[in-house]
């Protein structure tokens, strides 16, 4: 059977697997954020009061805005990542290489979900040969 389609080749029960891995992954990783900056700084905090109640959900969008600010690039990145892979879910090319669009090995993808490339492509994107 060569007419496989590309991407979305796995299982269903894998992909709500891995999706909902990403977004435990994204909810840790914004927690640890935030753990770091209120014991170095109350930076968010007072971001927070500065642009009013809790339960305006306005105000949250900006407080999360000032999170975003608050942050790394490698967290960044990080996030990016994580919220790439669920958006290539959504795309329906999920579990395909971005660079050569060969099907990413299933255990690589429950190991690293965000993984964007197979393992050829990004250890060639992590040094490339010139
Ligand atoms: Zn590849």
């Amino acid at each position: 059977m060569n007419h496989r389609k590309k991407g979305l080749w796995m299982k269903n029960e894998h992909i709500m697997a891995l999706a909902a891995q990403l977004r435990q992954s994204q909810q840790s990783l914004r927690g640890r954020i935030v753990q770091q900056r209120e014991g170095a700084s109350s930076r968010i905090e007072a971001a927070a009061e500065q642009f009013g109640h809790p339960q305006d959900s306005h105000a949250q969008v900006t407080t999360a805005r000032e999170l975003a600010l608050a942050m790394t690039e490698l967290e960044i990145a990080e996030l990016n990542a994580l919220q790439e892979a669920l958006d290539r879910m959504a795309a329906g090319t999920y579990g395909a290489c971005t660079d050569c669009g060969q099907d990413i090995a299933l255990a690589r993808l429950q190991a690293s979900p965000e993984a964007a490339r197979c393992m050829a492509c990004q250890s060639a994107h992590e040094h490339p040969a010139h």
